[in-house]
């Protein structure tokens, strides 16, 4: 089976980047969300994503408009039953994504490989619970996907080499470079990214400095070209926080203890710029620091 129609669950920030992105490369994209207002919302943004890329060379009008022909939306889960390949990246719980699954599964062919964009969640356990083990990748897209060059790819323990292969060549063709990850709490990038984002958020908490001076010493002192503050404003807060969570259970180490100043903003509903407020205040013209 080669792999033409991709079934996108999910239309949030990375959602609509992945749906972009493979309809760029030629595949026919089926997008769904749980919220028409978020399904219209990525069809707008994609649209004008295209048009940056176009404003920067990268692409022409004609392969814009082709890419939005390509794509479809349906709040009809049962729709994505005739993809070959459905990549899940719906919110970072467990519980919601294992839900997805479990309506997904009965109208899916046999032979459609599933993947979740999940940023952490164990992939092995994630596929244990689905009929298809040796056919479930994890397929890590980073933010902004149209962008960010890189796809991780993480086979669970049963995932049979024909999946992986057939992951490789898609990432491939949609012009990314994969990095193959072990199935191990947050895989490479967020590993290392997320302690580091926490710390910041530490260092915030402790007054040790505020969002100015955290973001500014990162970027002129590390060279980081955003600060840990706004990338964690621009990843989301609950996304960060989910994370840190994962890490501190499946690795039972206190040094992942998530900051208690960024459960405090998630419980508030500040998850950063998807809401308008996260460590910056994100109502006016430029981002303006809120400690
Ligand atoms: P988001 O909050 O922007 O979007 C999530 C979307 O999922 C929302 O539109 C929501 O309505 C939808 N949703 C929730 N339940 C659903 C259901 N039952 N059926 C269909 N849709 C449903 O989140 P995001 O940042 O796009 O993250 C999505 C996934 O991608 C997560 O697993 C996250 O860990 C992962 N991820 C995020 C980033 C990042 O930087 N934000 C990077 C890589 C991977």
């Amino acid at each position: 089976m080669t792999i033409q129609s991709v079934g996108v669950i999910g239309a949030g920030q990375m959602g609509n980047g992945i749906a972009h992105v493979f309809a760029l490369a030629g595949f026919d994209v089926l997008l769904t969300d749980i919220s028409r207002e978020a399904m219209d919302k990525a069809l707008a943004l994609i649209g004008k994503n295209l048009d940056r890329q176009i404003s920067r060379d990268k692409i022409s009008t004609a392969d814009k408009d082709a890419a939005l022909g390509r794509i479809k939306t349906t709040s009809q889960l049962s729709d994505l039953g005739q993809c070959d390949l459905v990549i899940e990246a719906a919110t970072e719980r467990e519980t919601v994504k294992q839900a997805i699954f479990e309506d997904l599964l009965p109208h899916l062919k046999p032979e459609t490989i599933l993947a979740s964009n999940t940023s952490s969640i164990s992939i092995t356990r994630l596929a244990s619970r689905t009929d298809r083990p040796e056919r479930f990748m994890g397929v890590h897209f980073m933010n902004p996907v149209p962008v960010m060059q890189l796809v991780e790819l993480i086979r669970g323990i049963a995932t049979d080499q024909e999946t992986y292969q057939k992951l490789v060549a898609v990432v491939e063709k949609i012009g990314k470079t994969a990095a193959s990850a072990e199935d191990f709490p947050a895989f490479i990038v967020n590993r290392i990214l997320m302690p580091m984002i926490n710390e910041a958020v530490y260092t915030l908490y402790e007054g040790v400095g505020n969002v100015k001076s955290i973001d500014e010493s990162m970027k002129l002192g590390a060279n980081w070209p955003m600060g840990p503050l706004e990338l964690a404003d621009f990843i989301g807060l609950d996304t960060c926080l989910a994370i840190m969570g994962v890490l501190h259970d499946g690795l039972a180490d206190t040094k992942y203890r998530p900051c208690p100043l960024l459960v405090k903003y998630v419980e508030a509903g500040w998850l950063g710029r998807k809401t308008g407020r996260g460590f910056y205040d994100y109502s006016g013209e430029t981002p303006v620091p809120t400690r």
